[in-house]
């Protein structure tokens, strides 16, 4: 066989997917496993959002769209930017993708020549290394510590650009960290942007998924600067529990938008016509759904949050946002059990499945391996169960 690509081959498989599926083939074998490695809302699509997809297939909406997605959508979408984060945009800079991934990889490849260098979070959101590698780009990684609640350091940001730096990645509310960027922290980094003249992609796919009394802010709003320099990646799937009918919206420089559009014409066409009609619903229609899912997943993670604390040698900080929280195993690693050392975030995942029949993300997935991923998008019995089984892993070790 001739030699396949180089640059393909460099990609690493999702860890996130493969940790859920061997969790998934130990239930469909009959193993009664606890999963908190879901990336996806435990709720189904609220029903309003199904009627009106139905309602679309049964008038005819089957068939191709304009590439960059129906008017009526971007219009929903111009009006949600404009009341939830105060941003004005004209339907020639909107688009929409077959998911937030889809809208990520337009835009790295919109925006980075080979060599290029994007700044990135770490931890990071297991697809941004890969994808920016695709579009040939460089993926820098900002240490972002537990004790700066996993936030960036301007310093540090600063210290890593270089010639070649053509964007700062920001991701808030986060994934995996579930830190959430204040006013004054986005006005730092889009400071740091203006004086090196860099593109800020600001994926704020978890937007409404914020607790307490925290406040989403789009980095894009807090000047004219950073509006003209930042491309804003939203979509359906968390928010509205529809991570399988795969939409994403992206919002920024008509130009960008315009080579964005053009790609997506000849990799995949417009996103599916039906969810494209069932996301004008979920975005204009009643948004109780949504508020009803932010609320149990609030008590999900207050209890999850208050248990890994009270075990002993765990610890965690509580998110802000999105459903994830990082759990600190560094006190762990190097600790053996049944002969064998943990050494990292990878055994400690794999021990606890094969012992306790729980599933996590090791940190090693997101650049930290001192951590594993939790996601409480799941049951609170399945979480009160799951950690219980943690702990008496923890207590063996
Ligand atoms: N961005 C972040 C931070 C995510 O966690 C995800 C999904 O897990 C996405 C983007 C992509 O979402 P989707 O392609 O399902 O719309």
């Amino acid at each position: 066989m001739k030699e396949l690509s180089n640059k393909i081959k460099d990609i690493s498989p999702s860890l996130t997917l493969a940790i859920t599926a061997k969790a998934n083939q130990m239930k469909n074998q009959g193993i009664n496993v606890i999963g908190f490695g879901a990336g996806e809302p435990d709720f189904n699509t609220p029903d309003n959002i199904q009627n009106a997809a139905i309602n679309a297939m049964k008038a005819g909406f089957t068939k191709y769209t304009a590439t960059s997605g129906i008017t009526e959508l971007k219009e929903a979408i111009i009006k949600k930017f404009s009341s939830d984060n105060n941003l004005n945009y004209t339907t020639s800079q909107v688009m929409v993708c077959t998911g937030g991934k889809q809208c990520i990889y337009n835009v790295f490849s919109a925006i980075l020549n080979p060599g290029d260098e994007v700044l990135v979070p770490q931890p990071y959101w297991v697809s941004y290394p890969e994808l920016i590698k695709l579009c040939n780009g460089i993926p820098v990684y900002v240490r972002a510590f537990e004790e700066n609640n996993f936030k960036y350091q301007p310093n540090i940001l600063e210290n890593l650009i270089t010639s070649k730096t053509k964007a700062i990645l920001l991701n808030s509310p986060n994934n995996p960290t579930g830190a959430v960027y204040s006013k004054e922290e986005l006005l730092k980094i889009a400071e740091i942007a203006k004086k090196y003249d860099l593109y800020i992609i600001s994926d704020e796919m978890y937007e409404k998924l914020i607790y307490d009394d925290k406040k989403h802010i789009s980095i894009a709003s807090l000047s004219k600067d950073a509006y003209e320099r930042t491309i804003v990646i939203n979509g359906m799937s968390k928010t509205y529990a529809m991570t399988g009918w795969r939409l994403g919206y992206v919002a920024g420089n008509e130009e960008i938008i315009k080579l964005m559009t053009n790609l997506q014409s000849h990799v995949t066409s417009n996103p599916n016509t039906i969810t494209q009609y069932a996301s004008v619903e979920a975005l204009n229609g009643p948004q109780e759904s949504v508020f009803y899912m932010i609320r149990e997943f609030k008590k999900r993670r207050d209890y999850m949050v208050n248990k890994i604390n009270s075990i002993n040698n765990l610890s965690c900080l509580k998110p802000e946002g999105a459903f994830y929280v990082m759990m600190n195993i560094s006190k762990i690693i190097g600790k053996s059990y049944n002969n064998t050392i943990i050494k990292n975030s990878l055994v400690f995942a794999d021990m606890l499945l094969e012992d306790q029949k729980v599933a996590v993300v090791p940190g090693a997935a997101f650049g930290e391996d001192n951590y594993v991923r939790l996601s409480y998008a799941t049951s609170l019995n399945n979480i009160k169960e799951g950690l219980d089984r943690i702990e008496k892993f923890v207590a063996k070790i």
